[in-house]
């Protein structure tokens, strides 16, 4: 079997490098899975379930089709000279972790000092949702998000905290539950400064 091609920049394209299978090699695929699990994917109430499954992954992968950049293409700069940090906080996300295909799901919290410029609010939320509907480790979702705003958005600084449930910790392994992993990235001025580092974990947690 051939190994697969590496893609060059996975951050904001898509990452399928080799052909798409048909819709029917993916609902055989489950069958074979749904078998191996020890069930009769013959029997009544599993017949429909390779085409349930086949439809549902166009839309929790629905992120491979998407592009950040254009996520982030709108600024607006009629904003009155407001140039402070904007955070948007609590953005639900549900991902599927790239070990073992099961869910992890949380909130994340992203923060930019603007540079020329604001996004529409909403666009930060479609942002998360580019990166989460992927496979994913919760590391590499946090870069992913920061870079595509310092790239797309170039602010004076950028602050990313995701937390979140990891249901192959929950469910499978050592079955810890409630159990948050947070991860947090800063760049440009939230990197250097402290203080602003502190305003964000502030603002994130609502006392301000
Ligand atoms: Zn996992």
């Amino acid at each position: 079997m051939d190994a697969p091609v590496k893609p060059l920049k996975p951050a904001t394209t898509s990452q399928v490098a080799l052909p798409r299978p048909t819709k029917e090699e993916a609902e055989a695929a489950v069958r074979t899975l749904i078998a191996w699990a020890g069930d009769d994917p013959n029997r009544e109430g599993l017949l429909d379930t390779p085409a349930r499954v086949a439809k549902a992954y166009g839309e929790l992968f629905a992120g491979y089709g998407q592009d950040a950049a254009a996520v982030l293409s709108k600024t607006f700069k009629e904003v009155g000279g407001y140039d402070d940090l904007v955070l948007v906080r609590d953005i639900p996300f549900y991902a599927h972790c790239e070990h073992h295909m099961v869910p992890f799901y949380g909130k994340a919290h992203i923060a930019y000092l603007p540079h020329d410029g604001v996004v529409g609010l909403s666009k930060l939320a479609r942002l998360v949702e580019v990166f989460a509907r992927r496979l994913q480790t919760q590391e590499t979702m946090t870069a992913q998000i920061i870079d595509a705003i310092n790239e797309n958005l170039g602010p004076r600084g950028a602050a990313v905290m995701l937390e979140a449930e990891h249901m192959c910790m929950t469910m499978r392994g050592i079955k810890a539950h409630d159990v948050k992993t947070v991860t947090h990235r800063f760049t440009g001025v939230f990197a250097e400064d402290r203080v602003e580092q502190d305003r964000f974990f502030a603002m994130v947690a609502g006392r301000r």
